[in-house]
């Protein structure tokens, strides 16, 4: 229980440095949880303000909070955005120069940097790990938790190392985030972490204002070219599977006179760089990109996101769409299927050992099932995400097959607006 002045100075922050009048849903009572020292894992959708759970009370506590973060465009994205705030944030990572890297150091062991973004790779290292002890760190922050488990559609072995690196620094308060809710995933991240007393923090999947449609992947790039010019000037992701894919429909679209720019690993990482950020300052309309692109990447009025080819998993299929939309205004979700395309995800998978295989096997099977079956999919999506819907959703193709989209949209809107 936090006195009525701290909850009054909260208030005041998200107004100062946010420029926020109202916490969302959980936000308050987890920034409570972790500031009174309780573990906390929090659980919500893509877009729910997942960040501000541990932004701002690093920026309420002494010292520095530690933010462990899978991708630097992801640091990146934050530490640009505190620094436009006025809040000290920096990232360590091998992109740094000695010189920056002992400003990093040095803000850290004085107390004057809220935040430090580090990849769990960084983490480990024991050059690291010697200045972090010695530094007043005030809570630890995993966001991107799913990465943690086998069972998540990002898996990175070093985040189950984390537990044991946190105990060497100390005795640290952890809050753990994910937009990935399979009761599977969670039970993993929490044993992993040890966490099995903390406090969770869950909302509902579902997201009202986003329509899921799946095609038949025939003469799919004429349909694609069709697709983005109905939706002209409107800001679009295209997921393909392979960087090779991503160059040639990028090319097909430019040659359509729509301004689209590819993002793939493959890409240096100036080029990639600069292509997210002609996305994000809407300088090209849609970003053609492996699934290389978007993690934490905030950009609110994303109108459409089409998978070109079909994903490996429902979760990553979940998080992918999940980026159309955040403003809570239309998101459509458009994925092209085909079985060809199953079975080129299944050959990746045949050099992986026999659990690994199975696990992705499974994962893709779910796949297969959601986009085969004429059921709601809200309703798929949803279960499988441990949630019970009574109601078909009425804004899906499965839903709207005899009824018209446009009208089934347009009740939304005005529901949401209700
Ligand atoms: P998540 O990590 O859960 O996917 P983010 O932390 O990136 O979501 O936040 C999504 C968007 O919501 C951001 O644009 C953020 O600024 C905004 N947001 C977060 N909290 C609030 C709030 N209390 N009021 C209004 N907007 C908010
Ligand atoms: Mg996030």
């Amino acid at each position: 229980q936090l006195d009525p002045s701290v909850q009054v100075s909260l208030k005041e922050k998200l107004k100062e440095i946010f420029g926020f009048s109202q916490f969302r849903g959980d936000q308050e009572a987890i920034i409570h949880n972790i500031l009174a020292g309780i573990n906390s894992f929090v659980i919500m959708p893509t877009g729910a303000g997942k960040s501000l759970c541990y932004q701002l009370p690093a920026i309420a506590s002494e010292g520095t909070a530690i933010v462990i973060s899978p991708l630097i465009a992801l640091m990146k994205n934050q530490v640009d955005q505190m620094n436009a705030f006025g809040i000290n944030a920096q990232f360590l990572n091998s992109t740094l120069s000695k010189a920056e890297m002992n400003k990093v150091k040095k803000d850290t062991l004085n107390g004057t940097l809220k935040l430090l973004y580090i990849a769990p790779e960084s983490l480990t290292k024991e050059e690291n790990l010697d200045f972090l002890k010695k530094a007043n760190i005030s809570f630890v922050a995993i966001d991107e938790a799913h990465c943690i488990s086998e069972w998540g559609h990002d898996f990175r072995p070093e985040y189950r190392k984390i537990r044991g690196i946190i105990d060497n620094i100390g005795n640290l308060p952890v809050i753990a985030l994910t937009a990935t809710a399979t009761p599977k995933v969670q039970q993993d991240i929490q044993k992993n972490l040890q966490m099995e007393d903390a406090h969770i923090y869950k909302t509902s999947f579902n997201r009202k204002n986003l329509y899921y449609e799946i095609r038949p992947k025939t003469d799919a790039k004429k349909q694609l070219i069709r697709y983005v010019k109905n939706n002209k000037g409107k800001s679009g992701i295209i997921y393909c599977l392979s960087r090779k894919t991503v160059e040639e429909i990028s090319e097909l679209l430019n040659v359509n006179d729509i301004k689209a720019l590819p993002y793939h690993a493959g890409l240096d990482a100036q080029t990639r760089m600069a292509n997210q950020d002609a996305f994000l300052n809407e300088d090209v309309d849609v970003v053609v990109a492996t699934i290389a692109f978007g993690m934490g990447i905030d950009k609110p009025d994303v109108r459409f996101v089409i998978h070109y080819d079909a994903p490996k998993s429902l979760e990553g299929y979940y998080q992918e769409t999940g980026r159309a939309g955040r403003d809570g205004l239309e998101g459509n979700c458009l994925m092209f299927y085909s079985y060809d395309d199953i079975v080129k995800l299944e050959k990746f998978n045949k050099d992986k050992s026999v659990t690994e295989r199975d696990n992705a096997k499974h994962l893709l099977m779910e796949m297969v099932s959601y986009a085969n079956l004429g059921v709601c999919r809200r309703r798929q999506l949803l279960s499988y995400f441990g949630e019970y819907q009574e109601k078909d959703c009425g804004f899906c193709d499965n839903c709207t097959k005899s009824t018209d989209k446009f009208k089934a949209q347009d009740e939304i809107v005005l529901a949401l607006q209700a």
